[in-house]
């Protein structure tokens, strides 16, 4: 059974901005590089719009991109407390893949991953997007179980798994230490349509998408209040005024629980922070995406050479985008025992970005007890790879007031009504999904 729920084609649109194309560079390239146009308007906010989204991240972009491009809905503006793209879709380590548990989850993502397969040439955006593979390890033989059955789900589902050996981890990532002293690496499993796409690209790639279709995009344009009259949405109070809306839209990931208190709504959602580090540039030496499984450590190697790794959440909740430093000493502690070659690497930057970490480890998009208002949110630290499909399903619930087929397992009702998702089964611990 194919899960996946084909994209109608959409009609050719003229772009503001101008195709990108090989001929292009050449002729700009030629003529002084004088025909450039800027790829997003930089609109400034009219007194009303259909559709109001808050949060120019990715979710948000992605939404406004579909809402204009599958629904005809362009009276929509996306308003951003900043620049777009420096919240966590420009923070992330640019992991997609859809090796999930839950089998509406692995719909959902692999709907996802499709999407990022056509999304350069749907977008005439070069995002980098590199199906180089992600390979999981195991380390024990009830993990190898739990892997197999998460495969099993996966294949069941037309989706890509498949199992290596120790000898065969050994020869696609020769820099992993099989008997490290703490957890030997038995095998693992790689989704090898897994990969990398390049995180700020994504946002830049739906910003001229959106804006080329009518979209406004206002930056520097924060949220403050959400205005109400009978149970009813009826616009955002924003630092550049009132802007009214029959349809608000919250796509602001680790802030959802702030914007929805502004509605009185309460959500299933704590913030914690996610760090990430990335190395000096360093010759290729791991053309796939590794994760640890005794651990909490996956790295890639970027193009321009760095390793880029991160590890689980911090402990503790929090809006700062810094991270603690017990966390990098395990991230590193585990980095070193998979990998003892990279011990003496030089750590160049680290970050860290605020996640909304959902009770069952599932997003949420859904409609909320206030009419009119809509949640895109509950990410946790896997939302990056899942903007298409959020971003889709987003626009499908706005414009046709029902959720997608796809993303109607991630209602806000599940939690009251006992249907939560657990992607983990690890209970309803934001922390530890
Ligand atoms: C270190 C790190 C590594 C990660 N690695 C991965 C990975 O490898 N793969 C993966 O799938 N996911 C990963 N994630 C998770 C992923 O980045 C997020 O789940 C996803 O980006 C969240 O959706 P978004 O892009 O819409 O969020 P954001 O980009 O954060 O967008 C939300 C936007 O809302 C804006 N906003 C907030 N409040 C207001 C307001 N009041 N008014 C107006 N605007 C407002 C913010 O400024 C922000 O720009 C990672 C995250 C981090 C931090």
């Amino acid at each position: 059974m194919d899960p996946v729920v084909p994209l109608p084609a959409a009609a050719p649109v003229r772009t503001r901005s101008g195709h990108y194309s090989f001929w292009r560079l050449l002729r700009e390239g030629l003529r002084g590089q004088r025909g450039w146009r800027p790829a997003w308007v930089k609109a400034a906010p009219r007194p009303r719009y259909k559709v109001v989204i808050v949060g120019g991240g990715g979710h948000g972009l992605a939404t406004a991109y579909y809402l204009a491009r599958e629904f005809g809905i362009t009276d929509v503006a996306v308003l951003e407390k900043g620049p777009i793209g420096l919240g966590n879709v420009g923070r992330n380590t640019t992991i997609v893949r859809s090796n999930y548990f839950q089998p509406p989850n692995i719909r959902f993502y692999e709907y996802s991953l499709r999407l990022w397969e056509s999304f350069e040439q749907q977008l005439n955006f070069n995002a980098m997007v590199s199906q180089r593979g992600t390979l999981n390890l195991f380390h024990t033989e009830a993990q190898r179980d739990l892997f197999t059955r998460r495969a099993n789900q996966m294949r069941l589902l037309g989706v890509d798994a498949e199992p290596v050996t120790r000898e065969g981890v050994r020869a696609l990532v020769p820099l992993v230490d099989l008997d490290n002293g703490r957890y030997p690496v038995l095998g693992g499993f790689l989704q090898p349509r897994g990969g990398t796409v390049r995180h700020d690209a994504v946002a830049w790639g739906y910003a001229r998408g959106a804006s080329e279709r009518g979209v406004d995009i206002i930056e520097q344009c924060e949220v403050t209040g959400l205005r109400r009259a009978d149970g009813r949405i009826t616009g955002v109070e924003t630092a550049r005024g009132f802007i009214g809306a029959d349809t608000v839209c919250l796509a602001v990931a680790g802030f959802s629980s702030r914007l929805a208190a502004m509605a009185d709504v309460r959500l299933p959602i704590e913030t914690h922070v996610l760090q990430a580090w990335v190395s000096e540039a360093i010759k290729p030496v791991l053309d796939v995406v590794l994760t640890y499984g005794a651990g909490h450590f996956y790295v890639s190697q970027s193009d321009k050479g760095g390793l880029v790794f991160g590890g689980a959440i911090d402990g503790y909740n929090t809006y700062a985008q810094r991270g603690t430093l017990p966390m990098a000493e395990e991230v590193a502690a585990a980095a070193v025992t998979l990998l003892p070659g990279l011990a003496r690497l030089q750590v160049l930057r680290q970050w860290g970005g605020i996640m909304d970490m959902s009770m069952d480890g599932s997003p949420i998009i859904s409609r909320t007890p206030v009419a009119g208002l809509v949640l895109n949110g509950g990410w946790c630290y896997g939302g990056f790879k899942a903007i298409p499909a959020g971003g889709m399903t987003t626009a499908h619930l706005i414009a046709t007031g029902n959720p997608h087929p796809l993303a109607a397992h991630l209602g806000l009702e599940r939690f009251a009504a006992g249907r939560t998702l657990d992607e983990r089964g690890v209970g309803p611990f934001p922390y530890a999904h």
